[in-house]
């Protein structure tokens, strides 16, 4: 964990609620650390890749107005390892 770096993102958080803007609260995948995301309006899906101020490893977030999903990166690739296989099977059958 890095000071500096959670130090900044408090201080981000900071703004943001001094703004007015809505924040959500989920926790990392990896570490449990309570990370905060900004909130769609209703219908609307934010997603993006994070690194988690606390533990520093990477998650993917999908945010909707009801609610937060995360992937962890490990997760992920494999996932995608997956689906890369998938793709030479159909390059194949064609
Ligand atoms: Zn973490």
């Amino acid at each position: 964990m890095s000071v500096e770096k959670i130090k900044l993102y408090n201080e981000w958080v900071s703004r943001i609620i001094e703004a007015g803007d809505e924040l959500a609260e989920y926790e990392c995948p990896h570490c449990a650390y309570l990370v905060h995301t900004h909130v769609p309006e209703k219908g609307d899906i934010f997603d993006s890749t994070v690194q988690c101020p606390n533990c520093e490893k990477l998650h993917f977030k999908v945010v909707n107005a009801d609610g937060v999903v995360t992937v962890d990166a490990d997760a992920w690739d494999g996932i995608q390892r997956k689906l890369a296989r998938r793709e030479v099977h159909h390059a194949e059958a064609d």
